[in-house]
């Protein structure tokens, strides 16, 4: 079937992505792939995390981070007192590269507008990148080095929207040191919902205030 981008902009809802991402055929990567991997969790999720592409174990499961990487993931979630059904989980691909290579520019291209509109329908009020690959597939300029840590706004989708980067969990699974960085970064996150609430919050205050004015 041939999918356009028009055909993905009008889904009205993830169920309708998933359906799309099943028949795509907009790449090669189809060909290999053992299951579709759109994304797994809450469709009004506050908190969207986005990885690169699917590896083995998501390819044969169907479902984002679900290796060793996932595990890591999963415990960091948990540590929140959440659950993985209270966020969304993605990534820029929606089917594995073979042998874990990593993705083809044109296939990241051709594979963009699912990501967009999922996170169009989710409406997160934060969006996490886990690596600095998922990172540079939205602003290439950017370093993990210097950014992960630092929630920035950024436009995005029309509107201010928030961002923070995290190394990905594989390398944090080989590096003691990067664990707990990962560690000190991800328990960031409740603090900047509270943020992002408290300048919505005041925003609507003053709106409310200028309306009165008028
Ligand atoms: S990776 Fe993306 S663009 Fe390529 S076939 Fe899968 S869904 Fe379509």
């Amino acid at each position: 079937m041939k999918i356009t981008e028009e055909n993905i902009g009008s889904a009205g809802d993830l169920s309708a992505i998933n359906e799309l991402v099943s028949k795509c055929e907009r790449c090669a990567l189809y060909k290999t792939k053992t299951k579709d991997v759109p994304g797994v969790g809450n469709e009004n999720a506050e908190v969207m995390f986005i990885g690169e592409a699917p590896g083995k174990d998501e390819d044969l499961q169907g479902e984002p981070f679900v290796g060793r990487a996932g595990q890591l993931l999963t415990e960091l979630i948990e540590g929140l007192g959440w659950q993985r059904k209270d966020v969304y989980i993605a990534n820029v691909l929606k089917h594995r590269p073979p042998d874990n290579r990593d993705p083809k520019p044109e296939e990241a291209e051709v594979c963009w507008p699912y990501l967009k509109k999922q996170i169009e329908l989710i409406d997160p009020k934060l969006i996490v990148f886990l690596g600095r690959h998922a990172m540079n597939r939205f602003f290439p300029t950017l370093q993990i080095s210097k950014s992960h840590g630092n929630a920035f706004r950024k436009d995005f989708n029309g509107r201010k929207q928030v961002f923070l980067a995290l190394y990905h969990p594989a390398v944090a699974l080989y590096n003691g040191g990067m664990k707990e960085t990962l560690q000190t970064d991800f328990n960031k996150i409740p603090k900047i919902i509270k943020k992002i609430d408290e300048e919505n919050a005041d925003n609507n205050d003053n709106k409310q205030e200028q309306q009165k004015l008028i």
